[in-house]
């Protein structure tokens, strides 16, 4: 007999994890709805990490080149970064996870924004650690809020850049600053999954200024751009030292077969790359334009979503989350991100953007 109370009792806090709920991906009635709640490319992958794919599947049966040894070579010469700095994952989200268990005893704390993304924090509560969440009044990581959480038992902060589910930025001269006022022994990691989608001017990659840092990691996804969030390939480029410490507790095949050979070919297609880009800055801004002229809040995003506030009594956030389900449409509530009164929903294709400014603008007349 299993019994959930005779089972044994995990370590302690596991139990108040709050478990990452990811986006819906199915609604009863409609075989085909338009996921737009998990923030993937509404392209899909590109046809060279397809083809990759497909010729992936005569080498199934051996395992993965756990040091990732030719997406390492690429990832450096397409970003200019020094190759055996690189962490690689099954998503970013190991990349976090790892340097969590790196570097997180029972008793030290996380510090990151009070609307940040949650994979962060779930690893690293299991590694005992606290999370102490910085302030967000303008729905953006601030520099100062940040530096008033820091403390001695802080060992990492981090910021993602663009963040999820804010949309928000920080400038190349605010992630500086805060390193600039960070202590040695905090490691930053600054999450750029949102990298390629970016525009302001003001903001700037931090590869360059990790690249002489003692404490900064910068990570990318190739779940965005390139469309492979299902094939879960992610990485992180940090100092030596780091990557090398991490390396020792990575599982020693953390990354597939497949995923390796299509990432590595999705980086060479810049063909899809500029089309995937160039499909979210055309219609961000006229979904947002769109749904701010139904009377919604949309804030400003840099990354391939927008977060909507629906503060109508009656037309509220739940509601219209129904209303869009009932077109077939699935969007993100982000009530786990402290935000139960919006929505994100992610730049999809023509029809499907249009799908949306449809359903909302009936929403809206209701
Ligand atoms: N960082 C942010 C800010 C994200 O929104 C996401 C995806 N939801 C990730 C990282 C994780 O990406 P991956 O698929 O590489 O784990």
């Amino acid at each position: 007999m299993t019994d959930a109370n005779t089972a044994p009792a995990p370590k302690p806090g596991i139990l108040d994890i709050a478990p990452y709920v990811g986006g819906k991906g199915a609604i009863a009635g409609f075989a085909e709805p338009m996921k737009l709640s998990s923030n993937e490319n509404a392209l899909g992958a590109g046809q060279k990490a397809r083809e990759a794919y497909a010729a992936a599947l005569k080498n199934i049966h051996v395992y993965p080149d756990g040091r990732a040894t030719k997406l390492r070579e690429a990832v450096a010469a397409h970003h200019g970064l020094e190759p055996e700095r690189l962490i690689f994952g099954n998503g970013s989200d190991e990349v976090f996870a790892l340097l969590n268990q790196t570097y997180l005893s029972a008793g030290d704390n996380i510090v990151t924004g009070q609307y940040g993304f949650l994979a962060y924090r779930i690893s690293a509560k299991a590694c005992g650690a606290e999370v102490k969440l910085a302030a967000e009044p303008n729905m953006k990581a601030e520099v100062e809020a940040i530096l008033e959480q820091v403390d001695e038992r802080t060992k990492i902060v981090y910021v993602s850049n663009p963040s999820n589910p804010t949309g928000s930025w920080n400038s190349g001269e605010e992630i500086r600053r805060l390193h600039a006022a960070l202590p040695a022994h905090v490691i930053l990691v600054v999450d750029e999954a949102y990298a390629e989608f970016v525009v302001e001017p003001e903001w700037e990659t931090s590869f360059g200024l990790a690249r002489e840092a003692s404490n900064i990691v910068v990570t990318r996804t190739f779940s965005k751009i390139h469309g492979l969030g299902g094939l879960r390939i992610g990485f992180g480029y940090a100092p030596l030292a780091i990557e090398q410490a991490a390396d020792r507790i990575r599982l020693p095949f953390n990354v597939s077969v497949p995923g390796l050979d299509a990432a590595t070919a999705a980086l060479g297609d810049e063909a899809h790359q500029k089309a995937s880009r160039d499909l979210v800055l055309d219609w961000r801004p006229r979904m947002t334009q769109a749904i701010r002229g139904f009377g919604f809040e949309v804030f400003p995003s840099a990354g391939n979503f927008v977060l909507v506030r629906f503060a109508d009594e009656k037309r509220n956030a739940a509601a219209a989350s129904d209303y869009l389900n009932s077109k077939g449409i699935i969007v993100r509530p982000v009530g786990g991100y402290g935000l139960p009164d919006c929505l994100r929903i992610t730049i999809g294709t023509e029809d499907q953007n249009r799908a949306v400014i449809d359903a909302l603008s009936e929403f809206a007349a209701s």
